[in-house]
């Protein structure tokens, strides 16, 4: 027999070793239950600065954001569409690099943060273009989506059981909230009739939901799957 930390050859009779007094371990024998096999090993994570990332990051949106307005300005005295460019620069940026300047990422600020600044780029696009769909259709749409995912977020940060509740209830929620955005296409954008797509995704969200909460109760069919799948 040998030590599993040291290497030391140990002898039959050795609980012990005796040079780094780790707990002998044979895989015939049997050991005290919740007795640890390897000394408490400490590995701190090291500390990468992410600061040069977010500077590269912050130019490389900065720059061509910039450079549209400019000549936006210089051609046309103000500012027309240039505004897209900028604000789309801005929600990209809000959802690729504003997570990066958090040390841990938290999901539960930036998910809303993201659909705050989608929300606002698409006022701002209804504005310029003299629309009136913001209100009754992106509005209700984009927040319905955003608080949906938010909660999702938020629970699956802070709950620590029940993941398949969650995901499978927004999932329903997802679903239910599909006849709602064909209802607001249908009296924003003046349809000629409501033709029931929504439908097709309302079942399939449903049903998918329905699934996995099936999934979440039924012990045996949740560990079935999770042999099946390697989870
Ligand atoms: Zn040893």
């Amino acid at each position: 027999m040998y030590c599993i930390n040291c290497g030391v050859k140990l002898a039959d009779s050795e609980k012990r070793c005796p040079l780094c007094a780790v707990t002998v371990f044979h895989p015939e024998l049997d050991r005290p239950e919740g007795e640890a096999l390897y000394p408490p090993h400490h590995n701190p994570a090291p500390q990468v600065s992410s600061r040069g990332l977010q500077i590269v990051l912050t130019t490389a949106f900065l720059l061509p954001l910039l450079i549209t307005l400019l000549c936006d300005l210089q051609i046309n005295g103000l500012v027309t569409w240039s505004g897209y460019v900028v604000g789309a620069l801005i929600v990209g940026y809000v959802a690729l690099v504003l997570p990066i300047w958090f040390r841990r990422p938290n999901p539960v600020i930036f998910v809303p943060c993201f659909f705050v600044a989608v929300g606002l780029y698409l006022l701002y696009i209804n504005l310029a273009t003299g629309g009136s769909w913001f209100m009754s259709f992106a509005f209700p749409v984009v927040g319905g989506i955003g608080l949906i995912l938010t909660a999702v977020v938020a629970l699956l940060r802070y709950v620590r059981r029940g993941k398949l509740y969650i995901i499978g209830g927004a999932a329903a929620a997802l679903g239910a909230f599909m006849p709602l955005t064909e209802y607001l296409i249908y009296i924003t954008f003046q349809r000629p009739r409501f033709v029931g797509w929504s439908l097709y995704p309302l079942t399939a969200l449903v049903l998918l939901g329905g699934m996995l909460i099936f999934l979440a109760i039924h012990r045996p069919a949740r560990e079935t799957m999770e042999r099946k799948f390697f989870i």
